[in-house]
């Protein structure tokens, strides 16, 4: 970005603009293709310019875009109908971002611990954890560079390793205003760590037997994005609150929290509010996100292709000098270098593929939920070479 931008400098975007897309597909002011493998992080789940959803959308447009939630909004209620169908749960407040939602859940878990009669509630939250960037999101969140310089942090945090039940177990044991563990069934930004089954079904035990509240993160890894609806379906638990967004939309700003039992009921009228949340054009890009989803099978698609992406990428980078790791499931895939690997994502750019690395060291892919398998292959044929070229290379060292 030039000096001369009228924009605050929050990002260093790459010298590249699309300008539209089509499925997999986007291309760029110079009229270049590039495949994309990242959905806007997670966001584009029917890929662009999905004929079903432009359709609705603009059927929508034409007819109401917004009316405020001090009407009854048949929309939210399909919407919400769906959500709870599709998890289990009961209840759905929505709201624009990530950040929103876990705000609310965050909002949730203490008016609950205050309803128990605790009145410095405190909610468990996890190393490399990613929930947003407001005040208090980012004082959950375990980076250190997205909180530097915004201290004084939110408090009511207590921080333990990912994956590590004894922690969680003595955490229990010694801190009575626990109310609530909140984290991602997969850690997106932290670099693609998976929570184990066993883990979100022994947080699922000690919530039940402490009268925690167990919240968990699906904006980036649910909506259909590992082959289940929501990523902690897997593990056959069903969480009392669930944050969502990203991939809701397909592209359209949402947010969603849902909730069940005890945690369904907390908020009452005053409590918590949003002046766009849950209106029609956001309610009508979830709905027709799902129904195609539905309808075009990309569950499975996203399990089998992105099985056979993770298989081909163990095969052809597994054994590789320093490919440190491979992890993922559906699509939302890391692969860990033991490397900085930024500069993968200007030479995917000019070989016509858009991807993204995250936690400064993991190539991260999560393309659209429309992707196959042929296009996975044309994935494969430009990042290998390219991280078998870095990783070739002589390592400068470290000064
Ligand atoms: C992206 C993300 C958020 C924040 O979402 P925004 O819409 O950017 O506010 C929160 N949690 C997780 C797990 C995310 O990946």
């Amino acid at each position: 970005m030039p000096a001369s931008s009228p924009l605050m400098s929050t990002y260093l975007p790459q010298p590249v603009a699309f300008s539209h897309g089509d499925g997999v597909w986007l291309f760029d002011t110079q009229g270049r293709r590039y495949l994309d493998a990242l959905s806007g992080i997670a966001v584009n789940t029917l890929g662009h310019n999905h004929p079903r959803l432009v359709a609705a959308l603009r059927e929508q447009v034409g007819r109401i875009i917004h009316a405020s939630n001090l009407f009854e909004s048949p929309l939210q209620k399909q919407l919400a109908a769906r959500l709870t169908g599709l998890s289990g749960m009961t209840n759905v407040f929505f709201c624009n971002s990530g950040l929103e939602a876990n705000e609310a859940a965050i909002k949730i878990a203490r008016l609950y611990g205050h309803q128990r009669g605790i009145d410095r509630p405190e909610i468990v939250v996890y190393e490399r954890a990613f929930h947003g960037r407001s005040l208090a999101t980012l004082s959950a969140t375990g980076n250190e560079k997205v909180q530097k310089g915004f201290e004084p942090l939110v408090e009511g945090f207590v921080r333990v390793p990912f994956n590590d039940a004894a922690a969680l177990r003595r955490v229990g044991a010694e801190r009575p205003n626990v109310v609530a563990v909140f984290l991602e069934a997969i850690q997106g930004e932290g670099g693609i760590h998976r929570a184990r089954a066993e883990y979100l079904q022994e947080a699922r035990r000690l919530c039940d037997e402490r009268g925690w509240l167990l919240m968990i993160d699906e904006v980036q890894c649910g909506t259909g994005r590992t082959g289940r609806w929501f990523a902690h379906q897997w593990a056959g638990v069903v969480p009392d609150v669930m944050p969502l967004a990203k991939g809701l939309g397909s592209g359209v700003p949402i947010g969603a929290v849902v909730a069940h039992g005890a945690a369904a009921g907390v908020f009452k009228p005053g409590n918590h509010g949003t002046t766009f949340g849950g209106n029609p054009l956001a309610m009508r890009a979830g709905l027709t996100t799902l129904d195609v989803m539905e309808e075009e099978g990309l569950l499975d698609s996203a399990r089998t292709v992105g099985d056979g992406l993770f298989e081909t990428l163990r095969r052809e980078l597994g054994a590789h000098a320093g490919v440190v790791d491979i992890r993922g499931q559906g699509l939302m895939i890391g692969i860990e270098l033991d490397r900085p690997a930024g500069e993968l994502v200007a030479r995917a750019l000019e070989r016509g593929v858009v991807l993204n690395v995250t936690a400064e060291r993991v190539v991260r892919l999560l393309p659209p939920l429309i992707f196959r398998s042929e296009h996975a292959a044309q994935l494969v044929d430009v990042l290998v070479p390219l991280i078998r070229d870095l990783l070739d290379r002589p390592q400068a060292r470290a000064a």
